[in-house]
């Protein structure tokens, strides 16, 4: 079992980032062919998803919707005024787990794993848990 922690700079205040390669060099740096590959990120302002990586129309129009949803002036109670993105980063949560198979993800034809930043810009980590053989 290995793990590995990720440092990336996140260019904007709420932003989908396409990991996947990220991920599957961290893999490739390990002698793991068969497994599985957990992602996990320390953060309360930012989450983590599968979903399309093919259009980045995809990614534009989740960050947009999820703004619509969940505006960032609400009169939340919240001091630091970012309640906005501690309710968003709960709705995508902070994990993925994705199996390796021939040292690759296995991830479907459309699948990407993006990083959700939804209160940047920031320093943020990604811990990617190994495990197999
Ligand atoms: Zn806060």
């Amino acid at each position: 079992m290995i793990l590995k922690t990720e440092t990336i700079k996140t260019p904007e205040r709420e932003i989908l980032l396409d990991i996947t390669e990220d991920i599957n060099d961290a893999i490739k740096s390990t002698n793991i062919i068969e497994g599985v590959c957990h992602v996990f990120i320390p953060h309360t302002t930012a989450g983590i998803i599968i979903n399309e990586n093919a259009d980045p129309d995809v990614k534009k129009d989740i960050i947009t919707h999820l703004k619509k949803l969940i505006p960032i002036d609400n009169n939340f109670s919240h001091m630091e005024g970012n309640s906005d993105a501690h309710i968003k980063s709960t709705l995508t949560g902070q994990s993925i787990t994705v199996l390796i198979h021939k040292g690759n993800l296995v991830l479907g034809t459309w699948q990407g794993i993006m990083f959700a930043e939804y209160d940047g810009p920031r320093s943020r980590k990604i811990h990617i848990q190994i495990q197999g053989e």
